[in-house]
């Protein structure tokens, strides 16, 4: 299929991957929840997760849950509920992580008036500044959970590496275990998720360093771009390019590297620079920042460089390109998360899943 603007899903790279982080995860007795905020919860593309073995499918948007309604796994919704929700919460997702016990006690009424009971994991901040309850107010909150009676109280979690850019480790992660065991004995009950963060947790898998009573993750960016998010680094085995964006040409011709006349703001109000490189050649895409971030853009051929972009055109140096190109081609990026965060959400960038 050759619309574009397009981002094209190879939806066996993203079952692969998703089954390097099954063999990954398992093997230490860790659960995962494929994550699929970051493609809108296109339910193809969640349908390839759970073919490479993803235990559960999370997001954070319940909107997104609920498209996800026919695939018979259970569902976890990642951001905190709304109140006003509630309704949705309950019938759409299967667990939710919570903080606040104003929200669980309104998730607590609304099971009980469907006659269901909700799971609840309660999310605790060792530093990222972000949702959770504080550590030392983790026990008196579990005592208040327990006073629900629609709702479960089935694990603790924390989330890192997302506001404060806090790295996971062997020491905050232990902080999360000893939590556990401490509820556990408190409470003499068993907690069914220990849930210990994201994608950027997963480098411990491979140091070793996980501690043991961990038994939970929740992976988006790492099934979807093969890459862990602590330091950034590709995962071995996995794809990188199971998204890829591509758009059209719709001007090609030589022109100097700097504007003619006097610099004034561009679109957006930015006083732009230039580099002089004499004339080259450029392109324009049919795409511009009204749909994506375009510095979240890599142009796959290494020997083109994105100069810039306004609401609907991407200018790119294609002076050097590897193939010689015409008015029409498409040229093809790879995409940084917040690109195809933005690209799966515009309605303006058509998607090619197969
Ligand atoms: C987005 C999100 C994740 C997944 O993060 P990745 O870095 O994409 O793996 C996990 N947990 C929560 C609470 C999230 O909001």
């Amino acid at each position: 299929m050759n619309i574009c603007p397009r981002i094209e899903v190879n939806l066996n790279k993203v079952k692969h991957n998703t089954s390097v982080f099954k063999k990954m995860c398992h093997g230490k007795n860790i659960q995962f929840a494929g994550v699929t905020k970051v493609f809108c919860g296109i339910p193809k593309i969640a349908e390839a997760m759970v073919a490479g073995g993803a235990d559960m499918l999370a997001d954070s948007r319940i909107e997104n849950l609920k498209k996800l309604e026919n695939i018979k796994i259970p569902k976890l919704l990642l951001r905190l509920p709304m109140m006003s929700q509630a309704e949705d919460v309950v019938k759409y997702a299967d667990i939710s992580l919570n903080s606040e016990l104003k929200i669980m006690e309104t998730l607590s009424m609304e099971a009980i008036k469907q006659g269901k009971v909700h799971n609840i994991v309660l999310m605790v901040d060792l530093g990222d500044l972000r949702e959770g309850v504080w550590k030392s107010d983790a026990i008196d909150t579990v005592k208040e959970i327990l006073k629900f009676e629609g709702i479960k109280l089935i694990g603790i979690g924390v989330n890192l590496t997302c506001y404060g850019g806090v790295i996971p480790s062997n020491g905050n992660l232990g902080e999360l275990s000893e939590l556990a065991t401490t509820i556990e004995k408190e409470f003499d009950m068993t907690l069914e998720i220990i849930s210990g963060g994201n994608s950027s947790s997963l480098y411990l898998l491979e140091k070793e360093e996980m501690p043991e009573k961990i038994n939970h993750l929740r992976l988006g960016e790492a099934i979807v771009l093969g890459r862990e998010t602590a330091y950034g680094e590709d995962i071995k085995d996995t794809y990188q390019d199971a998204f890829t964006f591509v758009a059209e040409i719709i001007e090609l011709k030589e022109k100097p590297s700097v504007p003619i006349g006097e610099i004034g703001m561009d679109a957006f109000g930015n006083t732009p620079t230039f580099e002089n490189k004499g004339i080259r050649k450029r392109a324009i895409l049919a795409v511009g920042r009204q749909d994506v971030a375009v510095d979240n853009l890599n142009p796959i051929d290494k020997n083109m460089e994105i100069l810039g972009a306004s609401s609907d055109h991407l200018i790119v140096d294609v002076t050097d390109a590897k193939e010689d190109l015409k008015v029409g081609d498409e040229i093809k990026f790879q995409v940084e998360y917040g690109a195809l965060l933005q690209l799966t959400t515009s309605e303006y960038i058509y998607k090619s899943i197969g």
